[in-house]
């Protein structure tokens, strides 16, 4: 998912108070902060990326990004607990069956 941060409003260096593992956010943001374009990229069109070169915002930039806003919660974190519920009433109703079938 997408962070909350842009470059012009970049993650801080001391992690926000729901981040779980604030060493990690350290890391994280630090690369955050490398994968962008230099100031005088910036402004232009097509900006390309300060620490790899490429057109940004760069895979790697988009990953730390992701990273970012995952620490700091948001709709794909409970996305993916909603996932695995599905599977719980079926293995629920395959039981019962089996159960069924004996009696
Ligand atoms: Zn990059």
């Amino acid at each position: 998912m997408r962070s909350p941060y842009t470059l012009e409003n970049p993650p801080p260096d001391e992690p926000p108070r729901e981040v779980l593992v604030p060493s990690l956010w350290r890391v994280q943001a630090r690369w955050w902060k490398r994968h962008t374009p230099a100031l005088d990229q910036r402004g232009v069109k097509h900006p390309v990326c300060s620490h790899c070169g490429q057109s940004w915002p760069c895979h790697s930039w988009a990953c730390w990004d992701g990273q970012l806003g995952q620490a700091v919660g948001g709709p794909p974190v409970t996305g993916r607990t909603e996932a695995p519920a599905p599977t719980e009433p079926s293995r629920v109703l395959a039981l019962s069956g089996v159960d069924a079938e004996k009696h």
